[in-house]
């Protein structure tokens, strides 16, 4: 406890030089920093004496210390005073991501930034963009600080080894952290396509060219809607999977050519009739028949994040409406270009196929948890200046 409590002491004396009180204590000599921590320890110690005591509240000193106490037993003080960050704030949660997840990048810039519309770009030195996601403002913090976010997606064809998120906005790089991207294997298979399905393919349609750009514009459209903050619920109850996120897909058409393809999503092997349910609250952007993808739902969950459902044989919501977790959307099939009853289930954030199995593992935005990581990395920061401060003192 003794610890704990002398901990804290130094820790808040810490946060006097911090934030708005930093360039007054730049402009203070060393030796006087030296002394005032000095003071404020033996002041600690002298408290701490006090209040293990009897815990008999009996003069202003005693007051003071039962106050103290007081205050030491509520949490950490409170994560969103931005007047404790050091600026500007640039955070990728996810350091090592794997083919297919999903990546939060958090953005405050420093107050004498000027350039607007960020972007969070995923690349590799040298190389072209991979990935990108466009900053829309989370939330704001007491203070009134806009913080922002932008999620993005390592494709699941993308080689193992080290990559780069580049913040740009209009007038160039604005930062840059390196992640790495962890090997992941995925599941080959050939399907063969009868005379129907590789026409559904191959044929050359205006139909379909025009679904696939409505389709495109929609997934790559991100808007300013935020939904959901919790983790996303498989569409059906079966688990009962025909195909994986990933899979590299070889279809072997009717006239002996073939093409290969990657999975965007998970293939529940579910019965015609069975029902689909929205997997987090959203909005319907889309209800309505493709000829690839057959009786379609799309979902807007959070800014650039969607959710689709293909191959229903009923449709049971309208473009527009609002979804809960658990809204029946329609009934499954096989409209479309499929071998059979099945639920393809995606997932596309900034336009880019991602694993829903990491959609269902966490949320992509959790405030508590990002406002807890920028305080701790400020209170690193601080931390690091003090002991630089007392180790040139030392000498
Ligand atoms: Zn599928």
């Amino acid at each position: 406890m003794t610890q704990t409590f002398l901990a804290r002491t130094i820790a808040s004396c810490f946060m006097i030089f911090s934030g708005p009180g930093r360039a007054f204590a730049a402009r203070l000599k060393r030796k006087t920093i030296v002394m005032l921590v000095l003071a404020v320890l033996s002041a600690g110690g002298l408290l701490f004496c006090t209040a293990s005591g009897a815990g008999q509240a009996s003069g202003p000193a005693d007051q003071a210390a039962t106050d103290q106490a007081a205050a030491d037993s509520g949490e950490a003080p409170d994560p969103a005073d931005d007047s404790l960050w050091e600026l500007p704030v640039f955070m990728v949660l996810q350091e090592h991501p794997r083919p297919g997840e999903p990546i939060t990048v958090i953005y405050v810039p420093a107050e004498s930034q000027n350039d607007t519309d960020f972007r969070a770009v995923l690349t590799r030195s040298g190389e072209r963009p991979i990935s990108r996601g466009v900053f829309f403002e989370y939330f704001r913090t007491q203070g009134g600080r806009p913080v922002s976010a932008a999620l993005l997606t390592v494709p699941s064809t993308l080689d193992s080894g080290e990559a780069l998120i580049h913040i740009e906005g209009q007038t160039g790089i604005a930062g840059s952290r390196r992640v790495t991207v962890e090997p992941r294997d995925f599941v080959s298979e050939t399907i063969p396509l009868n005379e129907s399905n590789t026409a559904i393919r191959t044929v050359p349609d205006p139909q379909k060219t025009r679904e696939a750009e409505l389709l495109w514009s929609i997934i790559t459209h991100t808007g300013v809607d935020i939904y959901t903050e919790e983790p996303f619920s498989a569409p059906v109850s079966s688990t009962r999977r025909t195909s994986f996120f990933g899979d590299r897909r070889i279809y072997a058409y009717s006239d002996g050519r073939s093409e290969s393809s990657v999975h965007a999503g998970i293939d529940y092997g579910v019965p015609t009739g069975t029902d689909v349910l929205a997997c987090a609250p959203g909005k319907t952007v889309l209800a309505a028949f493709r000829i690839v993808t057959g009786n379609t739902v799309i979902i807007e969950h959070l800014p650039g994040v969607y959710s689709l459902y293909y191959h229903m044989d009923r449709l049971l919501v309208e473009e527009g409406s609002l979804t809960e977790r658990g809204t029946l959307l329609g009934q499954s099939g096989s409209t479309g270009l499929a071998t059979g009853p099945h639920l393809h289930w995606e997932i596309r954030v900034s336009g880019e196929n991602t694993d829903p199995d990491m959609m269902m593992l966490r949320p992509l935005l959790d405030k508590d948890f990002i406002l807890s990581k920028i305080n701790s990395e400020a209170r690193a920061v601080d931390s690091q200046e003090a002991r630089n401060s007392y180790q040139t003192e030392g000498r």
